[in-house]
């Protein structure tokens, strides 16, 4: 799926053909188990990454770069399941993640990362008061650098009516995602990591002090094994690979735009929707990289190139046709609660998965956490205990999941259209109201008075419509 490695780098990671005793083996190289690796050798563990592919294999080689603080899970929810005190804390946890990848992504260290700053959110909806209450929450208790952004202002950057207001995150960032896994890969062998590509881990046991792990060339002897297989984990422990419904996202970039994107879209940094749909940004000077459309089965990407160009041209018809250049496509393991596996399963076995369409900050401070516990004895990722590993249901629960995701979606475009139905029905009446005073002034009259209609008692007021909270996906990405 991603570009192989040069020559040099697949030379530096070859099969693992020969038995060897580590303080820890990971098993996984994507963004998860490498940042592990990384921080443990940064700590002086003797680490082995096995990695049954190659590095950035899956989703960790195909993401778009997008750094944001927080989870999936939407804020109000996180307070709601564990209170308000440890939701700080774990937010805090998600803007140090965030801080870690900004500190290895310099040029000096991953030449070509090209860090650019700012992400924005814009809302599907016109979400005017829930957008301030969420910003009071973000800046005022999570400490959160956030701007809010008038409709005017979101769509004189982005020029469509699709969108209305907007939060920015100003210390939000992107990088070349491919790039940093890559980075990540070099750092943690600088920092003494030993990488083992092609090198799948078909059982261990994990009872005894020295833990063994089988791969079909050669055996281990680990006293930690960390699990950052995400949703491939398979085998070694199928009951884990089943607490995760497995989504494939697909992205693309176009073929250079020229003069007519900078007419649509002035934004440099990363444009992400409140309902988690459409994720983009410009890179190259004009060319749009895009992920937007899901299956919860693994598709061939390239059939993604007309529906990602049509949806393109939805939220930009000025635009007219985009030419797709390439096509891609990732599964990021979900949680049924949204949160990420981050802990220990039993003495010496962790798991660090399920970091959903939130991957950067969130691994980056698992690979922390995990790292400082076995390390150093920091006992913090215990914050994240209330949210265990829960059955996703299998064949059958991917089914559910993916009905459940249509059906969001479908609302959220049908909530879209009528915001959209509202603000023309608004701008109409507009116009004939100033039509009517014209024509009266002209006339010389008064307008007439509106009649006033009758106050109804309260238990005779039809009650407002239940409405999906538009703006809940907070800090949340492709
Ligand atoms: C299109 C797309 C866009 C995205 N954009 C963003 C973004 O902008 N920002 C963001 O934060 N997140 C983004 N994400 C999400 C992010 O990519 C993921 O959350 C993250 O990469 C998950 O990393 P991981 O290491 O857990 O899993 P993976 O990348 O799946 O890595 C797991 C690795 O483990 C290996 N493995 C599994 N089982 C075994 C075994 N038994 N033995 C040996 N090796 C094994 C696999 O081969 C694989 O390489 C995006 C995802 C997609 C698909």
């Amino acid at each position: 799926m991603t570009a192989r490695p040069d020559g040099a780098d697949m030379r530096e990671r070859p099969r693992l053909s020969f038995d060897l005793d580590v303080d820890i083996c990971v098993v996984g190289a994507g963004l998860a188990g490498l940042t592990v690796a990384l921080e443990a050798a940064r700590l002086g563990a003797s680490v082995a990454v096995l990695e049954g592919r190659h590095v950035g294999w899956n989703a960790s080689g195909h993401q778009l770069g997008t750094v944001m603080p927080g989870f999936g899970l939407p804020i109000g929810e996180l307070i709601a399941r564990i209170g308000f005190e440890d939701s700080r804390e774990l937010w805090s946890l998600s803007k140090q993640g965030a801080d870690y990848v900004r500190a290895n992504a310099t040029e000096e260290l991953m030449p070509g990362i090209a860090l650019s700053e700012g992400a924005l959110e814009v809302s599907n909806v016109e979400a005017g008061e829930q957008l301030i209450s969420r910003l009071q929450m973000l800046s005022e208790h999570f400490e959160t650098d956030v701007e809010g952004w008038q409709v005017d202002r979101v769509r004189d950057q982005l020029k469509t009516d699709r969108y209305f207001h907007g939060v920015y995150y100003p210390k939000a960032f992107q990088i070349d995602g491919r790039k940093y896994v890559h980075g990540l890969a070099a750092l943690a062998r600088r920092a003494g990591a030993r990488i083992f590509e092609d090198t799948p881990v078909v059982s261990f046991d994990a009872s005894g002090i020295r833990k063994r792990i089988v791969t079909p060339s050669a055996r281990l002897r680990a006293s930690h094994i960390v699990l950052a297989g995400n949703i491939h984990l398979g085998e070694p422990l199928r009951r884990l690979s089943e607490t995760l419904l497995p989504v494939w996202r697909y992205a693309a970039v176009t073929a250079p735009l020229g003069e007519r994107l900078a007419e649509v879209v002035t934004f440099q940094g990363s444009v992400t929707d409140t309902d988690g749909v459409d994720h983009f940004r410009i890179v190259d000077g004009d060319r749009l990289m895009w992920a937007s459309p899901e299956t919860t089965w693994a598709a061939k990407p390239e059939r993604f190139a007309g529906p990602i160009a049509r949806r393109i041209r939805t939220i930009f018809p000025r635009l007219g046709t985009t030419e797709i250049a390439e096509v891609w496509g990732g599964a990021v393991g979900q949680t049924v609660h949204g949160m990420p596996q981050i802990g220990q399963l039993r003495r010496g076995l962790w798991v660090t998965s399920g970091f959903g369409r939130q991957g950067l900050n969130t691994s980056a401070m698992a690979g922390q956490l995990i790292a400082r516990s076995i390390l150093w004895g920091d006992e913090r990722w215990r914050l994240f205990s209330p949210f265990e590993l829960v059955w996703a249901g299998g064949p059958t629960g991917r089914v559910a999941g993916h009905l459940v995701g249509m059906w969001g979606r479908g609302s959220s475009a049908a909530a879209g259209a009528l915001a959209r139905h509202r603000e023309r029905a608004r701008a109409r009446e507009r116009i004939r109201e100033a039509r009517l005073l014209e024509a009266n002034r002209q006339a010389g009259t008064r307008p007439p008075r509106r009649p006033t209609p009758p106050v109804r008692p309260r238990h005779e007021r039809p009650r407002p419509p239940v409405q999906t909270e538009p703006g809940e996906g907070e800090g949340g990405l492709s």
